[in-house]
């Protein structure tokens, strides 16, 4: 890859990030004044459950995409950025440029997605 692409790639990933971090520190905040509110009434209780849940739910995607952008820019900086963390394959630049962070081909994300499926929908593990 070469050197002008990879500082683009950088670039990209640095500005997603930032976003992500302010959007992080205003839906805390959202979620932060929502509690101060208080409850108007008792009814509106089951609503802010409800916000508070969702924002966190929010947050936590926000902060697991950082984390996939962070793996990304090292993975970058050491020179393995664009290459499947699985099969040590390239990952095509068109899924690159649909999610520059990906760290997995389709084929394996796929594969991945299919164990981590079949995991969790395994009932009660250790009693075949
Ligand atoms: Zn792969």
């Amino acid at each position: 890859m070469s050197e002008e692409r990879t500082e683009k790639i950088r670039s990209e990933l640095m500005h997603r990030r930032e976003h992500l971090l302010i959007d992080l520190r205003q839906k805390n905040a959202e979620a932060a004044s929502l509690l101060d509110a208080g409850v108007p009434d008792p009814g509106d209780m089951s609503l802010i459950d409800y916000l508070t849940d969702f924002l966190h739910l929010l947050g936590d995607s926000r902060r697991e995409e950082i984390v996939k952008i962070d793996e990304a820019l090292l993975r970058l900086k050491e020179g393995k950025y664009g290459i499947c963390q699985r099969c040590e394959e390239p990952i095509p630049l068109e899924r690159l440029e649909v999610q520059p962070y990906a760290p997995f081909c389709v084929g394996c994300q796929e594969a991945i997605e299919r164990e981590e499926s079949l995991r969790s929908g395994r009932p009660q593990e250790g009693k075949l």
